[in-house]
């Protein structure tokens, strides 16, 4: 020990250096990573120094040592978590012994020769929290290795990981199947949260760009910037604490407080002071306590560990972000930004400088988080679900968002970007087609007038309104305005944005529907009370409002204002029986009757409708039809409730098509019953926002649809070629199949009848 600590003594900076100066000399990629252990156990006095980096195979392979055979180099190779170094890389953390072959981990592999040696330390290679390699060193002796050593080769392996994925230390043939090379291009699938196609350079949430110097040139510099940027960060806590008293929610507040305590917290400062006494910048040291951090945190499944995991990398994130001289909400973006990100909150897409966004790419989300419905209504294209796409690019890495198959290319080949190049000029034609048909009627071959709206959500949808020609708003979901907020919005907030609707609607009609919050879509600032188990099938929607009457009529008496002397629709979401109808539109008479009662102006026109969104109803509409002025069919939840198939969950969202015969014969009842009851029927999902689903449609007999604004003209342009007589009638021939989908079928009816899709 007394050997081995004082050549510790002079730090694992010398021995950084040296690697450095090992891997800047050239020649081949092996022989610089015999130097760099060969120097690696000189430095730290131990008989055997050896590097394992990880496969893609998911296998450690021995690419270097020094003490062990050096047959065993390239041939030896571990299965994960087998023998010590399977666990280090495992655990993610360091495991120090003094007898390694006494442990119950230990493997013994004869090629290695490794038999004398028993004291053991390995650290593992991290990147984003994950172990791509293994570094050890070992002694004849048993000894322990004390605190230092762990420490300086938890170092010294942290620059080796960075070394090993910048493609500094192997050659790129060599990384190509090790398992994190970043300059790899690579393709993920994930799922489509916003259509559309973009390619641009890699901008990290929350994440600033990797510390480029990771060696302190001196270290009492690198102690006094540590100290002044956490002295900056606590107080840039502090101010928004003082300062927004006022403005933050209650639990805003104390969410921030515990953030601030965090900012405190004596291990996590602890940690960092003794990274930077070790040899790092104050960048690496945070860098590098974040990658224990994650390690640490990777395989806690409790939520509230999570949740603090989180609140740390956002600490380090602001760290690094005072150490870089920069002030939170000055980033400089490029213009060709791709957004990648793990997760975002309501108002994180919002806060970007819309110009500069091309892309997004999430790890999580669901196309129902919020991230993706405001990536929608932005028009940005948005693919999510990516596993691991956030530790696999780098702050300026070339990406493509692939919104069409739901893929993200990473570091894609000339070719590869080139045919995406030609896709979106392709895209960027028809959609200037389609923007030449944005004042022409959608009228069938034959003579049928369809009226085509659009869904919109938030104020920055109301361009959709001219730009896509669209007759008017089908689908107002009021819930957004809630979900991007930091506090319930008041009555006028809510107001002036319906009037801003209203307006910027002019003659055209707007159809609000109320609340649909609840289940999963939690509102950060409303009291939660208990967790559901089966949030779509909780207490969302109208029935949230119809247990909490405030908060619904409060909205309903914003509603009513911003229509005053004008028509108002207003419609109801998840209505499962009439009486939950009669009850909601009981609160818009009350509300009228306040209204009235204190002289304030009412609507000209009130029209109050209900969505058709739970199957119950498919079976009770003789009752609901005459209460109501209007129906519409949500038929993304309605096909969920139908198939039982969660449509935020991957494995089953996609596993039942709705171009199925009990689909559309469902759809076919609603529509014959409000054909009959002279009730007033639009469909408002995403089917009628896509050609093929929008044929079935209208040969089913519906001429109202609601599309989200990427549909409407795709949609007009089917409409105009289609000769819907004929076309009914092969639809009717299919809707007896007996067929699990009959999409297939469907389509060559279109191709047949030359319908443009
Ligand atoms: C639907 O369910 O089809 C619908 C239009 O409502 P949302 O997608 O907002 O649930
Ligand atoms: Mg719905």
């Amino acid at each position: 020990m007394a050997v081995a600590g004082g050549a510790m003594t002079r730090g694992p900076r010398v021995l950084l250096r040296q690697i450095r100066e090992a891997m800047a000399d050239g020649g081949p990629a092996q022989g610089r990573l015999d130097v760099v252990v060969r120097t690696i156990a000189q430095s730290m006095v131990a008989e055997v120094c050896s590097i394992y980096l990880r496969r893609a195979s998911g296998e450690l392979e021995l690419f270097a040592t020094q003490g062990l055979n050096p047959e065993a180099v390239h041939a030896t190779r571990l299965k994960p978590g087998e023998g010590l170094v399977g666990e280090v890389a495992r655990l993610a953390q360091p495991i120090s012994l003094s007898d390694a072959p006494s442990h119950p981990s230990f493997a013994y592999r004869p090629e290695t020769g490794e038999d004398p040696y028993h004291a053991f330390l390995g650290a593992p290679l991290l990147r984003g929290g994950r172990a791509i390699g293994v570094l050890v060193v070992q002694n004849r002796a048993e000894r322990r290795y004390d605190e230092d050593e762990v420490e300086d080769i938890q170092t010294i392996a942290m620059v080796l990981a960075e070394t090993v994925a910048s493609g500094e230390l192997l050659a790129q043939e060599e990384l190509r199947d090790v398992e994190v090379a970043p300059h790899r291009p690579e393709r993920i699938k994930g799922q489509r949260f916003a259509e559309g196609l973009a390619y641009g350079h890699v901008v990290l949430h929350e994440a600033p760009l990797p510390p480029e110097r990771l060696l302190a040139e001196n270290q009492q510099v690198e102690e006094i910037r540590l100290r002044e940027g956490l002295n900056t960060l606590k107080a840039s806590i502090d101010a928004l604490l003082d300062g927004g008293q006022g403005k933050l929610a209650g639990q805003s507040f104390e969410v921030l407080e515990t953030y601030r305590m965090f900012a405190d917290d004596r291990g996590w400062n602890r940690s960092l002071e003794e990274a930077v006494r070790g040899g790092l910048t104050a960048e690496a040291a945070v860098d590098r306590v974040r990658n224990e951090h994650r390690a640490r945190f990777a395989q806690a499944r409790d939520p509230y560990i999570k949740e603090r995991l989180h609140d740390f990398e956002d600490l380090a994130n602001r760290l690094l972000r005072v150490l870089g001289g920069e002030t939170p909400g000055q980033r400089q973006l490029p213009d060709d930004a791709i957004l990648v990100a793990r997760n975002l909150g309501p108002a994180d897409l919002l806060e970007y400088p819309r110009d500069c966004i091309r892309g997004l790419l999430m790890e999580e989300g669901s196309a129902a988080s919020h991230a993706a419905i405001v990536a929608r209504a932005l028009q940005i294209p948005c693919v999510g679900r990516l596993q691991g796409v956030r530790d696999r690019l780098s702050e300026g890495d070339l990406v493509i968002v692939d919104g069409e198959t739901g893929e993200a290319h990473l570091r894609p080949r000339p070719d590869m970007l080139e045919s995406v190049r030609s896709r979106m000029a392709v895209r960027s034609q028809r959609q200037a087609e389609f923007a030449k048909l944005k004042d022409t009627p959608a009228v069938t071959v034959d003579g049928t007038r369809i009226t085509l709206l659009t869904n919109a959500g938030l104020a920055v949808d109301l361009e959709n309104l001219d730009a896509t020609g669209a007759e008017g708003i089908g689908l107002f979901r009021t819930e957004f305005q809630f979900m991007v907020s930091e506090e319930l919005p008041r009555l006028n907030t809510q107001t002036a944005l319906y009037k801003l609707v209203l307006d910027a609607a002019g003659d055209r009609p707007v159809t609000f529907r109320t609340l649909d919050i609840g289940g999963d879509k939690v509102l950060p600032y409303m009291e939660t009370t208990e967790r559901e188990e089966n949030p779509a099938l909780g207490r969302r929607a109208i029935r949230l409002g119809l247990d909490r009457p405030s908060l619904l009529r409060l909205q309903l008496r914003a509603l009513l204002a911003a229509g005053a002397g004008r028509e108002l629709r207003v419609m109801f979401p998840m209505i499962a029986t009439v009486d939950e109808f009669r009850a909601a539109r009981e609160l818009v008479d009350v509300e009228c009757e306040w209204a009235r009662r204190r002289g304030r102006p009412l609507p000209a026109l009130l029209r109050v409708g209900a969505m058709i969104e739970c199957p119950s109803l498919l079976w009770h509409l003789d009752a609901l039809l005459p209460l109501t002025d209007f129906v519409s069919v949500g038929s993304n939840d309605l096909f969920q409730y139908m198939y039982a198939a969660d449509r935020t969950n991957p494995l089953v969202s996609d596993r039942y098509d709705p171009l199925s015969p009990p689909a559309l014969r469902a759809l076919q009842s609603i529509q014959k019953a409000c054909a009959e009851t002279g009730t007033p029927v639009s469909v408002c999902g995403e089917l009628a926002g896509r050609p093929l689903e929008a044929f079935a449609l209208i040969c089913l007999g519906f001429t109202r649809l609601s599309a989200p604004a990427g549909g409407v003209g795709p949609v007009k342009r089917m409409i105009l070629s289609t000769d819907l007589t004929t076309a009914r009638r092969g639809m009717d021939k299919l809707l007896g199949s007996s067929a699990g989908s009959v999409r297939n079928e469907i389509e060559s009816l279109a191709r047949k009848l030359n319908v443009g899709l």
